[in-house]
């Protein structure tokens, strides 16, 4: 068997070397894509990306610092298919130089601080485990500690089925610190990069308060033929492309990685972290440019036919009932 060092990479990026695009077929000279940020000259085409190279894109040179990298999955259902799950995670560390599917770490984006989670598809298909998910939510609730805006670029085919439902709680646990994030004024933006599918998509990944996409990446929650299964209908092709999110409202905008940068750091200083004095720290009233504080802020105003719509019942206090759970915000004003 032959044995790679974990951190050396194979020289891929030789003048001999190239690789076919799927998109148009065309061959591109590995260096001269790895010079054009893994994006195809002819089409446009944006391959996936490693977590050295996003950080190397995103943020200010030498600026990052990995958090709990020392953290590694155990086996904790002694989970075995064809291979134990042990090996596979060994595999995938001798193949990536990595010992899980995400880092995250605090670094500077024109010069602006950020606490940032990074996922690498090549590790066991960027699935989310019990580390996965810790990992984030460290980052979200450093984030939360210092004040300053949480960003994750996902890349993920869902929860990590070798952890079986611990996989499945960490959605819950990346979701959690989101909403005191919310509640303290704290931005989060999220990248989705190709793909972006199951657990991730189905938790944090949606609750950006700007959602950016790649162009044509693949986001969705089930595979094509399983979503069209479940609802019973022929679904439009390209239904879960990047460009068919935002044409629905999922995703905020669609931006070519060559731009991506920028308009990062553009939005970081569009939405300031609030200052605490606000009362933002304590108080978590409902804000406009949060998707949860847009949620919260519906289900306040229209209360019975929002939990209609969503199939859910709702206990609803009586209406001359004026305790505090009740009270809207500024109703006291009136
Ligand atoms: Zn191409």
């Amino acid at each position: 068997m032959q044995i790679k060092l974990p951190f050396s990479r194979r020289r891929e990026v030789t003048p001999e070397t190239w690789t076919v695009c799927p998109s148009c077929e065309s061959q591109i000279f590995n260096r001269q894509l790895e010079r054009n940020l893994r994006v195809c000259p002819t089409c446009g085409h944006h391959f996936r990306m490693g977590i050295g190279q996003r950080i190397e894109l995103l943020l200010d040179d030498g600026s990052f610092v990995e958090h709990d990298a020392g953290l590694e999955s155990g086996d904790p259902l002694g989970f075995h298919d064809q291979k134990p799950y042990l090996d596979r995670l060994e595999a995938a560390h001798v193949k990536t130089g990595l010992r899980e599917a995400a880092v995250w770490g605090i670094g500077t984006i024109d010069g602006q601080r950020i606490a940032i989670g990074l996922f690498d598809f090549h590790f066991m298909g960027g699935s989310m485990g019990s580390v996965v998910g810790e990992k984030l939510a460290r980052c979200f609730e450093a984030a939360l500690v210092e004040r300053i805006p949480a960003i994750v670029v996902s890349a993920s085919g869902g929860a990590r089925m070798q952890e079986g439902t611990l996989s499945l709680l960490q959605l819950a646990k990346t979701t959690a610190p989101l909403v005191r994030l919310d509640a303290a004024g704290i931005p989060f933006i999220s990248i989705l990069t190709d793909p972006t599918t199951g657990g991730v998509l189905a938790s944090f990944a949606s609750l950006g308060d700007v959602i950016l996409a790649e162009p044509k990446a693949l986001i969705g929650f089930a595979g094509a033929r399983v979503a069209s299964g479940t609802v019973g209908e022929e679904l439009p092709e390209g239904f879960q492309s990047a460009e068919s999110l935002l044409e629905h409202g999922f995703v905020d905008d669609i931006v070519p990685r060559s731009e991506l940068r920028a308009t990062v750091s553009r939005l970081l200083r569009l939405m300031p972290v609030a200052p605490v004095e606000d009362g933002w720290q304590t108080t978590g009233e409902a804000r406009g440019w949060g998707p949860i504080g847009v949620l919260s802020g519906m289900a306040e105003r229209f209360g019975t036919a929002v939990s209609e719509t969503i199939g859910i019942e709702v206990e609803h206090p009586p209406a001359d009932d004026s305790g505090p759970t009740a009270q809207r915000p500024g109703e006291d004003e009136r």
